[in-house]
């Protein structure tokens, strides 16, 4: 128990620590929808060690996205653009988020999107 706090702790001091960076490169707007709302890293891997590539700078909305909340296709439509980053974070985790719709389009922005083949097969299904 109180090793896993331990080591949960040195990890959100990881990310605070990256908060910096991150907020420079997401030019202190959200990275998944472009939103100002209450930014604030957000986690892709948790399982992994906290490095650029799989934190990305969320409003608080899309954070609610990512745990899971519901969301109609016109509002996922404003995460579209971030399927192009070359960021993990950005543009996987805005493809889970998405992958969760079954529209056409959904389906046609990740197939042309730039991520590799394995990803976009796990995302499709
Ligand atoms: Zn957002």
């Amino acid at each position: 128990m109180a090793k896993g706090y331990q080591a949960n702790r040195e990890r959100q001091e990881q990310i605070a620590s990256l908060g910096k960076t991150l907020a420079k490169r997401a030019g202190f707007a959200c990275e998944w929808c472009g939103g100002k709302e209450e930014l604030r890293p957000w986690d892709h891997r948790p399982e992994r060690e906290p490095d650029e590539s799989c934190l990305a700078l969320l409003c608080r909305r899309c954070r609610d996205l990512a745990d899971g909340a519901p969301a109609d296709a016109n509002e996922l439509r404003s995460l579209r653009n971030a399927l192009w980053s070359d960021i993990p974070a950005i543009a996987e985790g805005a493809g889970r988020v998405l992958a969760r719709c079954k529209e056409p389009w959904v389906r046609e922005a990740i197939e042309e999107s730039l991520m590799d083949d394995a990803m976009k097969k796990e995302l499709l299904g």
